[in-house]
């Protein structure tokens, strides 16, 4: 019991749950170094399983990883207007190479020598744009060298005030995708593409439901033609923008002379887009589908998707329940199953269900003598329900069952995403849908930057995407929800993290 009253109920206080689901689960801690965080081996296993998952997917559509310098000459990044302007408030500079002896005591002890100061200071990748299209530069010639198709996986420094593990950290962890076009139309279907990729991925895997759509002028990435993302609801009624997509027109192959011989023996520049997700999905899984328990992982991502906690009383018990637990866990195993054989001495197998719990297994198994006599096992699953499964096909009743909870799961929060969602209100019914705790509210929308900058103030709300068809409503509203003017587009309003 006492495990599970560590973690303070959603409904008391939504922001520290968060923050002890995660500390409870292990998936991280706060670090030493303000604003960032360490990933725990048990968050760090989803962020591999999710980088597996996702890395088949961008070699099925043609990618391959490469690596980028960490440094970027600050040079680099003034060479796109709009781009230095998005990123200049949170870099990070190295400005010195060497660290000398001061004479002082303790943190004066060293500090950095004067003589060591770099001509040109360099940057700490914020994204990589800059760096890659310089040496897209040199490797494209001609139209044969394009399409270029890459990816990359490393870490991001962008200097934060206010951090949230996962969320929003100083330094964190992604994927960047940059590829090179000979046309719009080409860099267009593949900045589309990565998009669908990213919802499969996200809906498929993490069973998060999300809306996809593009993003106003004001909301775009620093330096793109136009950003498509992804939006996801969390169980506040906040969104969450779980990954984002850019055309990037020409503007980076001309800032970068990215220029290709075409096929009719002209020249001109080529089309890029880029194409990122981050540890930030973590906290959107998390958020998405735990409870008052704390974490609860779909199984195509949890870390362990089976626990098995024998149950005995006598040594001569043990013995039994430990080795058809050992049996049980070899056949899940061999099924491709991610299990533990929880067989701890010291601890009670109520306190053992309410750790495995928290660490959000989606399956337990509990195996008692009384259940090796009758050739079964119980089957707990994380979100309730308990049914004994004979021993006989366990891992075909396993492998079903979990499967069952993955669907289950994303139908969960998609049938939560649709109750808090509202189509076509007032403006009177849009203010008081986001003071009474919000969500996605559908309404025309007149374009305006100005409008926008009004909702945000009064109520909160920005423009999440201009929704793709499948998610628009039937009947989208003609007027802007705001100011009465002619709607451009439907908007998903909301607020967001
Ligand atoms: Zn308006």
């Amino acid at each position: 019991m006492a495990q599970a009253q560590k973690i303070t109920p959603r409904a008391k206080d939504y922001s520290e749950w968060y923050n002890d689901v995660i500390m409870q689960a292990e998936l991280a801690d706060y670090s030493p170094v303000r604003g960032c965080m360490v990933i725990r081996p048990h968050g760090y296993r989803i962020w591999e399983l999710m980088q597996r998952a996702l890395d088949d997917m961008f070699r099925a559509t043609g990618h391959q990883n490469a690596y980028f310098p960490l440094f970027i000459p600050m040079s680099f990044l003034a060479k796109e207007a709009e781009h230095v302007e998005g990123f200049a408030k949170e870099v990070a500079l190295v400005t010195h190479t060497r660290l000398k002896a001061t004479g002082k005591e303790g943190a004066q002890a060293v500090a950095p020598d004067p003589e060591s100061a770099l001509e040109e200071p360099l940057v700490i990748r914020p994204t990589s744009e800059t760096i890659i299209y310089a040496m897209f530069a040199k490797w494209i010639q001609s139209y044969r060298d394009l399409p270029l198709l890459m990816n990359q996986w490393c870490n991001i420094v962008r200097w934060e005030l206010r951090t949230r593990l996962f969320l929003r950290t100083t330094e964190f962890l992604w994927q960047e995708g940059h590829t090179a076009h000979a046309t719009e139309a080409e860099a267009e279907a593949e900045a589309r593409q990565m998009l669908g990729v990213y919802r499969q991925f996200q809906e498929d895997w993490m069973a998060m439901p999300v809306i996809t759509g593009r993003k106003t002028d004001s909301e775009k990435f620093a330096g793109a033609l136009r950003t498509y993302s992804l939006e996801a609801l969390m169980q506040d009624n906040k969104a969450l923008q779980a990954g984002t997509s850019h055309n990037l027109g020409q503007n980076f192959a001309r800032a970068f002379n990215v220029q290709y011989q075409t096929a009719s023996g002209g020249l001109d520049y080529v089309w890029n887009t880029s194409w990122g997700v981050t540890t930030r999905m973590i906290g959107a899984l998390v958020m998405t589908h735990s409870d008052d328990n704390g974490l609860v992982a779909p199984p195509k991502l949890a870390p362990v998707q089976v626990v098995i906690v024998p149950i005995w009383k006598t040594d001569e018990e043990r013995s039994r329940v430990s080795g058809v637990g050992g049996q049980v866990k070899a056949d899940l195993v061999n099924a491709g199953l991610r299990v533990e054989l929880d067989l701890r001495e010291n601890l009670k197998p109520g306190a053992k269900y309410f750790e495995w719990e928290a660490k959000g297994v989606p399956l337990r198994l509990e195996i008692g003598p009384r259940d090796v006599a009758a050739g079964q096992v119980i089957a707990a699953r994380r979100g309730g329900g308990k049914t004994p499964a004979t021993l006989d096909g366990i891992a075909r009743t396993v492998t079903a069952a979990l499967e069952e909870i993955q669907t289950a799961l994303f139908d969960a929060a998609k049938q939560r995403r649709e109750a808090h969602s509202i189509r076509g209100p007032t403006k009177a019914q849009f203010i008081e849908f986001m003071k009474a705790g919000g969500g996605f509210a559908y309404g025309g929308f007149c374009g305006s930057a100005a409008c926008e900058a009004e909702i945000k103030r009064e109520t909160a709300a920005t423009v999440r995407v201009l929704p793709d068809p499948e998610f628009r409503s039937p009947d989208p509203a003609r007027t802007c929800l705001w100011c009465g003017k002619p709607s451009i587009a439907e908007a998903v309003w909301a607020q967001a993290y």
